[in-house]
């Protein structure tokens, strides 16, 4: 399952207590799923979606909060609530604040009457269902990004007063003729799953943030150890060939005492290092005296290049 996914079930699966917050979640369903429909001269309030779970919640929410006999119908691929009472149509409506001039008034630039909101509850109820409906988050593994898709300008405010409230600040752009409201920062999205309650969902991308820095901090060391690796090599072989080359052209026995025993013990132990290979000269000498005699024979060396070179 997708992490949105997973989002939108813990969502899904989160009861609301007071008629107020229930209230505040249904405006968002009824204005993204609801819709009038007239059939001879007979209206009604149609609430319809391709995802069951959305139109089962509607369900449940209408008879907690009108207590009304209803049932989900499905045709198609499709799920719907149909109520055609007309008196329950308009309670259900002006409930919404979606019933003005005495007939329907279903929002289509998205935005839902402030008077739905008055409180931080109700806000995050709102704010939950936003995500429900018309939210979508990247798995945490790849990126963070989450989104609301909004139907207008007007809308996307909406959505960043609200946020605002919480202390979200959140981007609004235009994309291919939608207005999205958008958070693209981990610590961010952390908090707005905190407010819309899903705490599970919450969890799970904070552990992928720890996985990830842990990832991090793993590949860092394992690049420096690997650096230092490769850099110790490359001087160990690069002395080897100096020693041989002395040795080939002058001899072994030409070199001072302590240069010799420090050659013979460096062609030794090629991949020892420096602080070892003191240790196998008698007397032992630490790391600084063991690199001042290898620079001296690299140094022998590289007079003895230069010799050849001119
Ligand atoms: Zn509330």
């Amino acid at each position: 399952m997708s992490f949105a996914k997973e989002v939108k079930k813990e969502v899904l699966k989160n009861t609301l207590k007071s008629r107020h917050c229930n209230m505040a979640f249904m405006s968002v369903l009824i204005k993204n799923y609801g819709r009038i429909v007239e059939n001879s001269g007979q209206k009604s309030l149609v609430i319809s979606s391709d995802n069951e779970d959305i139109i089962r919640k509607c369900f449940t929410m209408l008879k907690k909060i009108y207590n009304i006999d209803i049932g989900v119908l499905s045709k198609g691929n499709s799920f719907y609530i149909e109520i055609s009472d007309e008196i329950t149509i308009q309670t259900i409506l002006q409930g919404m604040k979606m019933w003005h001039d005495n007939k329907p008034d279903i929002p289509k630039d998205g935005v839902i009457s402030s008077l739905l909101i008055p409180k931080m509850c109700c806000k995050r109820a709102y704010l939950s269902a936003l995500f429900l409906c018309q939210g979508q988050i990247t798995d945490p593994a790849k990126s963070y990004h989450l989104e609301i898709v909004t139907s207008s300008e007007k809308e996307s405010e909406q959505v960043k007063e609200v946020l605002e409230a919480f202390e979200i600040s959140a981007g609004s752009t235009l994309r291919k003729n939608q207005h999205l409201v958008y958070i693209k920062d981990g610590t961010v999205i952390v908090e707005f799953l905190n407010v819309i309650s899903a705490y599970v969902s919450l969890m799970n991308l904070e552990n992928e943030r720890i996985i990830k820095e842990i990832a991090n901090d793993t590949n860092r060391r394992v690049n420096f150890e690997t650096a230092n690796l490769v850099k110790s090599i490359n001087t160990a072989t690069k002395q080897i060939m100096d020693i041989e080359l002395i040795e080939e052209r002058l001899g072994l026995d030409s070199l001072p005492d302590d240069l010799r025993q420090m050659a013979i013990v460096r062609l030794e132990h090629g991949d020892a290092p420096l602080a070892e290979l003191g240790g196998y000269l008698t007397p032992a000498i630490g790391k600084s005296g063991v690199n001042h005699r290898l620079r001296k024979i690299t140094k022998i060396a590289d007079e003895l290049r230069g010799t050849q070179n001119s």
